[in-house]
């Protein structure tokens, strides 16, 4: 269970995030929506352990473990795993490369690569060259197979056409069913809604939660009335 209890984010002297209570249980999916520039992926990093995003208030708890003082490397041994917006590119290093050092079982790595069509790129360096749906669907790709019990996805579906956004929410809805695992989803068009159930959303307004509620009803709502409504907090299906 991820808890987030009265949480403040500095980035340098700046806050980013105000008060930011949340509570995510197992196999539960909670989708953030939110204008640009509103801190949904300082959350994500706070989380993950990001140097310069600092916790300067409030908790972090994930499975009865406090998260403030743990390294990133600390997190991700407690089964927390991110899924860049923007992906980092690796030269000299292949993705079968890394994809071994994540997991011993061959068997797995080419099996997962084959959901996510990428067989043939597993020898090229990591997201050189790669394109923006061959770069989300490797991010996935080494981010299932760490088997993590929280997934942070932020944007999954930016920079991705129809067919890869399918061929990505399948292969995450089966993850996220088979493993019970929870996820916090960060997302602006809402086409990943359309493979995986969230159980909750909300709505990040300048670095504070303006309403909450069920992501479908809130999705249509921000739809037909922008953010400005969210801002007001004028939503009818706040929770
Ligand atoms: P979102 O993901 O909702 O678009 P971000 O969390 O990326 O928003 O950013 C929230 C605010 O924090 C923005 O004003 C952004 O410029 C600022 N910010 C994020 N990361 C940094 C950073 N490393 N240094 C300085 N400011 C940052
Ligand atoms: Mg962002």
């Amino acid at each position: 269970m991820l808890e987030i209890k009265n949480v403040k984010v500095e980035i340098g002297s700046k806050s980013i995030l105000y008060d930011i209570s949340l509570a995510l249980k197992e196999n539960e999916v909670m989708v953030l929506f939110g204008p640009n520039g509103s801190g949904k992926s300082t959350l994500i990093k706070a989380i993950m352990g990001f140097s310069g995003y600092e916790i300067a208030g409030g908790i972090i708890n994930f499975n009865g473990k406090e998260l403030n003082s743990l390294s990133i490397d600390e997190r991700v041994q407690l089964g927390i795993g991110i899924m860049y917006q923007h992906p980092p590119k690796i030269r000299g290093v292949r993705l079968r490369q890394l994809a071994g050092f994540l997991s011993k079982d061959k068997d797995e790595i080419e099996s997962l690569a084959e959901k996510l069509s990428l067989q043939e790129h597993l020898d090229r360096e990591i997201n050189l060259g790669f394109s923006g749906g061959e770069m989300k669907r490797a991010e996935l790709f080494q981010l299932i197979l760490q088997k993590p019990r929280l997934l942070l996805l932020d944007e999954p579906e930016s920079g991705v056409d129809i067919e890869n956004i399918s061929i990505m929410g399948k292969v995450l809805s089966a993850y996220l069913k088979e493993y019970r695992a929870q996820a916090l989803i960060i997302t602006h068009t809402g086409y990943i809604l359309d493979y995986v159930d969230g159980n909750k959303s909300c709505v990040m307004v300048d670095g504070h939660i303006s309403c909450s509620g069920k992501p479908r009803e809130i999705f249509k709502f921000i739809q037909e009335n922008g953010y400005d409504k969210c801002r007001e907090c004028k939503c009818p299906v706040s929770s």
